[in-house]
């Protein structure tokens, strides 16, 4: 049983210290911050977002986690990956609005990198981002949030396709093969999917074979849901793959830091559908839940996912294509049709953490 820290969004008086930048702060103090990170390199590994997105972690909470850990005798930087931090800038993180340098991870064009085996089918090796790789210490400090792929965007997501080069990001996606899977001798031609797609990512071409543009996709499941004859289907074992692929990545990615040098944050506010790499932000789906803290990151995943609740939803927060259907599971899995939990799953098969957490919450 791992121990998960929680900073609650609600507020039980109208005053800045019962809000949540200050139980952050107290969420905090629970953790041994000298010990992990004294006279240490820490790089804090954001999503930093692009473009016009508003709802990655505000700089409030950056700055605040920065001076924590300053006053422990750390030496923070913060880092994401190719392209997002000249234009983070425009999104109000800087080195004076957090108190520490923005550093890209793997340097820019990506030539600073380390190999790291992985060895799981077409899988070989990945490439570390060296400033991750060559940190004395980590925090993961992640936005929770919907993802197209993967179900949930937080903490695996932030360190499996964020700390390696887009080259590894591209390999790692190979492992789906494909996100969808066609039954030919179910389909009878009828091209209501072709109909029913809104962004005219499916096609059928001169055989009459069904594809579909992936780059077009919006996750709607609209192609799904409208066929007549079940014969358009999520790739289980593809998305499983792919996540099991993320935590092996993760795995490789966390094993470059000694034990005890690591905490994972998971911001579980402006809870999107869909990742911060969009370039754009849509309404929020729940109220803000809080933020989670633990050094184990298979238990933090779990309690931020668990707090993302169908019975929270904001009907009308979510944009067209996208709804709700009428399936079990997940909230995000009604949405994407993918297990938000399967990543989690699979990252503690492989030994990263524990499913099983207690909640502390910090008042
Ligand atoms: S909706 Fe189903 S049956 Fe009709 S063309 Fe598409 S896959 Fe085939
Ligand atoms: S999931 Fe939606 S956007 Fe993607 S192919 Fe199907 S209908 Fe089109």
């Amino acid at each position: 049983m791992s121990k998960v820290y929680f900073a609650s969004a609600k507020m039980s008086a109208l005053r800045a210290d019962a809000s949540l930048p200050a139980k952050f702060r107290r969420a905090l103090a629970h953790f041994p911050l000298k010990a992990m990170f004294e006279g240490k390199t820490i790089a804090i590994k954001m999503h930093l977002g692009f473009n016009i997105g508003y709802t990655t972690i505000p700089p409030i909470f950056v700055r605040t986690l920065i001076q924590e850990i300053k006053e422990a005798g750390g030496m923070p930087f913060v880092t994401d990956g190719r392209g997002a931090v000249p234009g983070a800038k425009a999104r109000g993180y800087t080195e004076e609005t957090l108190g520490a340098r923005l550093v890209e991870a793997a340097g820019h064009n990506e030539r600073y990198f380390v190999n790291a085996p992985i060895g799981y089918l077409s899988l070989e090796n990945v490439q570390i981002c060296g400033e991750i790789a060559n940190a004395d210490a980590m925090v993961v400090l992640s936005h929770g949030k919907g993802h197209g792929q993967c179900g949930w965007g937080g903490a695996i997501k932030n360190v499996a396709m964020g700390c390696v080069t887009h080259k590894s990001r591209c390999d790692i996606h190979v492992l789906i093969d494909t996100e969808f899977e066609w039954n030919t001798d179910l389909c009878v031609h009828c091209y209501l999917c072709r109909e029913n797609c809104p962004t005219g990512a499916v096609s059928f071409n001169k055989e009459d074979k069904l594809r579909i543009n992936l780059h077009h996709c919006r996750y709607c499941m609209h192609c799904v849901n409208c066929c007549p004859h079940n014969a358009i289907k999520i790739n289980e074992e593809g998305i499983r793959q792919f996540q099991a692929g993320m935590a092996r990545v993760t795995k490789a990615c966390l094993d470059t830091f000694e034990r005890g040098r690591i905490l994972f944050i998971n911001h579980v506010c402006s809870v999107t559908p869909f990742c911060d790499c969009w370039g754009f932000s849509s309404p929020a789906i729940v109220p803000d839940v809080g933020i989670f803290l633990s050094e184990d990151i298979v238990a933090v995943e779990q309690a931020s996912i668990d707090s993302v609740r169908i019975e929270n939803y904001i009907p009308g927060s979510l944009p067209p294509p996208l709804e709700i259907r009428d399936v079990p599971g997940h909230l995000f899995e009604k949405i994407h049709g993918k297990d938000p939990y399967l990543q989690v799953e699979e990252a503690a098969k492989i030994g990263l953490g524990s499913r099983e957490y207690e909640i502390v919450e910090v008042e």
